[in-house]
């Protein structure tokens, strides 16, 4: 399948659906370690993507992505509003007005979200936040793409799972940036909610590939 800007309306789509089924899971992770808002953010943030993914149809892929980070900015508050809105206009930037995404522009878009989220956010891997998802992503979907050729949906499921296992790996982590990082040693022994609503993303972009 062509990643085109029907899959990325599909992925948004799948996105907020996802956001939506996980709203609960994600305000209990963001209780533990913050303020439990999270949930409701991005759930509200993705469904007001969806109102204007209908408004205004984008042509290519870059335009929906940058639709989506104008409209994130906007509507979702707190600390991820920002970082995610940050990432999605810096891989829109990366796609341009290209129609479609080979597996070298993916794994460019991908490490431009990601360089968002760190230019934004100052954070380093292992500090607990969205970036220990979006760093081990970044490397395994470029890992893919130099094996796999023009696979581009290999890449999204090496990004997805990489993500899904990063989000994992904080499990035992102290925060060391964001609200939970006021929490010191008492963060640990909780998924960070940004790492896994950052993984649901990607596996969406999974689903809208598959
Ligand atoms: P807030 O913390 O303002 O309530 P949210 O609850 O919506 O915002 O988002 C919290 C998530 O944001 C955290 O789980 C973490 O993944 C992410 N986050 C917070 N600060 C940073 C940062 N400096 N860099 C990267 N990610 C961050
Ligand atoms: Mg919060």
């Amino acid at each position: 399948m062509a990643l085109d800007v029907n899959w990325a309306v599909k992925w948004l789509t799948l996105s907020a659906q996802a956001m939506a089924e996980h709203r609960t899971e994600l305000i209990d992770l963001d209780r533990a370690i913050g303020d439990s808002d999270h949930g409701e953010n991005m759930d509200r943030g993705f469904q007001a993507v969806l109102d204007k993914l209908a408004e205004t149809p984008p042509e290519t892929p870059g335009a929906a992505l940058k639709l989506t980070a104008m409209t994130l900015m906007s509507k979702v508050g707190g600390a991820a509003g920002p970082l995610y809105g940050t990432a999605f206009l810096r891989a829109a930037t990366s796609l341009g007005d290209a129609t479609e995404i080979d597996p070298s522009a993916l794994v460019a878009a991908l490490a431009a979200a990601r360089d968002g989220i760190v230019a934004r956010g100052k954070a380093e891997p292992g500090d607990k936040t969205m970036v220990d998802a979006w760093m081990p992503a970044v490397e395994a979907a470029r890992t893919a793409a130099e094996a796999g050729g023009s696979d581009v949906l290999s890449v999204l499921v090496a990004a997805a799972e990489a993500a899904e296992a990063g989000a994992v790996a904080t499990d035992p982590l102290v925060a060391r940036k964001g609200r939970a990082s006021y929490l010191g040693e008492r963060s640990a022994g909780h998924r960070d909610p940004g790492a896994a609503s950052s993984a649901l993303i990607l596996r969406a972009a999974v689903g809208a590939a598959a």
